[in-house]
């Protein structure tokens, strides 16, 4: 497609527009009183521009000469999202809550140990505060990352600033206090993005965020212009299992078929030398008939070869070393 170019005047002045930092309020006002096709420049550049992908952050070569660097993720949402965020207490849906930590997390913890590979699991606080037996069953392996998804999987973008920063800055308590350590990463409940978000992650100083989905490779957070030394490992709906795997949706696959996207992203991400990551929850891919997709896919990375297995937070420090940052 061609598009026309925006002479140099005008980009210079959207682009000094958008590179003011420009909290959402001032976005959103400069945007409501007109219909958007009637927005001035420096409006859409502000409303692109709150947060952007900066500098590509794939290193020139990862740990041990491998091609690709594989992060599996789970978001060990249980019962949060079975009702509880939505102050919904159905008995039925919390009952699948408890699925997760009571018979799913143990048999993708056997998986992942008898494969020998590290994952990171990202805990709304109460998920853990219901079940904290789930950092026992997790640290047990010694090689798995615990990271920070909200306090009970709000959706951040129905909250304003103050009750995001307070959810959240409780939520690290209450992470900190029952793994024993203090989380570097977050994952946004729903990879629910406010315009507040990144502020309050950067205030937290956090290594690195995974909820964004501006690339395929790992890179840096940019907000309103300004690089934020903050790493992104980006996902995408692609490369998750919830909305396939609902037996009650309208996409329903079979897990199998699932597998074979997977494998597909996987040998791309391998050709160009880059990065693979793929986001699960126990409560959904714990079950027997779709545990088989997570297992045909590590045994085919495997027999593949040349990937690095990491933890977020293994692959953020890495990246983060290598750009120099
Ligand atoms: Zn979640």
């Amino acid at each position: 497609m061609r598009h026309t170019t925006p002479s140099l005047a005008v980009l210079a002045a959207a682009l000094a527009a958008a590179c003011a930092p420009q909290p959402r309020a001032d976005v959103e006002a400069t945007a409501a009183g007109a219909a958007p096709w009637d927005w001035s420049d420096s409006t859409v550049f502000a409303a692109v521009n709150q947060v952007r992908a900066g500098r590509d952050l794939t290193p020139a070569a990862w740990p041990g000469g491998a091609r690709v660097a594989v992060l599996i993720s789970f978001d060990v949402d249980n019962e949060t999202v079975q009702g509880l965020r939505d102050g919904t207490v159905s008995v039925g849906p919390l009952s699948q809550g408890q699925y997760g930590h009571r018979t799913a997390l143990p048999r993708v913890l056997r998986l992942l140990e008898g494969e020998r590979v590290p994952a990171t699991f990202f805990f709304p606080a109460w998920s853990l505060k219901i079940a904290p037996e789930q950092v026992g069953m997790i640290q047990a392996a010694g090689m798995h990352e615990i990271a920070v998804h909200g306090w009970i999987h709000e959706r951040n973008s129905a909250l304003d600033g103050p009750t995001e920063r307070r959810l959240l800055e409780q939520a690290v308590d209450a992470v900190t206090e029952i793994a024993g350590g203090r989380p570097v990463g977050y994952r946004a409940p729903s990879w629910n993005f406010s315009p507040n978000t990144l502020s309050i992650v950067r205030d937290m100083g956090f290594l690195y965020e995974s909820s964004l989905m501006a690339d395929d490779r790992p890179y840096e957070l940019v907000q309103a212009g300004e690089p934020t030394g903050i790493v992104e490992l980006p996902v995408e709906w692609i490369l998750d299992d919830a909305p396939l795997f609902n037996p009650q949706g309208d996409s329903y696959s079979p897990p199998r078929d699932v597998m074979q996207v997977w494998i597909d992203e996987f040998d791309k991400a391998w050709e160009e030398r880059t990065m693979f990551l793929l986001t699960m929850h126990p409560h959904i891919s714990g079950h027997r008939s779709r545990i088989v997709a997570l297992e045909g896919l590590i045994d085919h990375i495997q027999a593949k070869g040349g990937a690095w297995f990491a933890t977020h937070e293994e692959a953020a420090r890495y990246v983060k070393e290598q750009a120099g940052m």
